[in-house]
């Protein structure tokens, strides 16, 4: 019953989502005040997982620049044990990387048991800015989608949760945020010039969002869209989602061994 859920199946026309929804909320106080609540769940929530040693769980974010995949990950995951928790975030290419198939790289990342692991973008890359700018003919990047959902798959009928989050700003935000990282001196060295040359292939990336959260929402591994405009409920929506798939995992701390409570600790 998730409004923000891409079901399988489902078309997805970015216009007829917006941005700027803030849901029941009226405003930053009142979600702050949740999302702290939220995150007290969390932080139980990735003990248990830890301690029982038998889930993983992949977090993917995908935005475009200034969305808040930073942000996310900062103000969500604050407090959880850093034993727990991996960041993988994946930039343009190496040569090695290259010489693989675009999976190569992604995999060796995944979480094992126990982890949490954040793609801070990921293999939808390989169809997002790898189609925007034709890095690869279209047969090659076409036939990614199903190699992608049969991929999640392995990931999920081998102990993976997976959630996959697109942050989604309007392209008048994206503009205030440039502008404010330009104008601010503790911002301003995340502007980058190459970001502004993105920004001019606007229409392209929604169609490719589009496409992706389309053929790649799936039972395994659905795609949320995130109303992103305001950060504040961005970070509950994410934290919201989190929190409600980890608890119906069910997770349980291990039984204790057999008489443990008769053995004695020396002096
Ligand atoms: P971010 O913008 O995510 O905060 P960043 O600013 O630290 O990260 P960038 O180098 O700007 O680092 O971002 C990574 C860049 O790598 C993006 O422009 C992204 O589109 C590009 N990239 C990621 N994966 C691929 C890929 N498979 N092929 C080509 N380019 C890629
Ligand atoms: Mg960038």
């Amino acid at each position: 019953m998730d409004p923000y859920m891409v079901k399988p199946g489902q078309k997805v026309h970015l216009a007829a989502w917006n941005p700027d929804d803030t849901g029941d909320f009226a405003g930053k106080p009142e979600a702050r005040k949740a999302l702290k609540k939220l995150r007290k769940e969390l932080v139980e929530l990735q003990e248990r997982l830890y301690a029982e040693d038998k889930h993983k769980v992949l977090i993917v974010l995908q935005a475009m620049d200034t969305g808040g995949k930073d942000g996310v990950i900062k103000s969500v995951m604050r407090g959880v044990n850093p034993q727990g928790c991996q960041v993988a975030s994946f930039k343009v290419p190496t040569p090695e990387e290259l010489a693989h198939d675009f999976l190569w790289r992604v995999h060796s990342r995944v979480p094992g048991r126990r982890f949490i692991t954040i793609f801070n973008r990921s293999h939808y890359e390989d169809v997002l800015v790898v189609r925007v700018h034709d890095i690869v003919p279209e047969d090659v990047w076409r036939q990614r989608y199903e190699q992608i959902n049969n991929f999640e798959k392995l990931l999920a009928d081998t102990g993976t949760l997976i959630l996959k989050f697109y942050l989604h700003i309007s392209k008048d935000e994206q503009k205030r945020r440039l502008e404010a990282r330009r104008d601010t001196p503790e911002k301003r060295w995340k502007f980058a010039v190459g970001d502004l040359k993105e920004r001019a292939y606007w229409e392209d990336y929604m169609q490719a969002y589009e496409e992706a959260l389309t053929r790649c929402s799936t039972p395994w591994a659905p795609w949320y869209v995130v109303p992103a405009n305001k950060k504040w409920y961005r970070d509950l929506v994410v934290a919201r989602t989190l929190v409600e798939k980890l608890k119906a995992l069910d997770m349980r701390y291990p039984e204790a061994p057999e008489g443990i409570e008769e053995v004695q600790v020396p002096d």
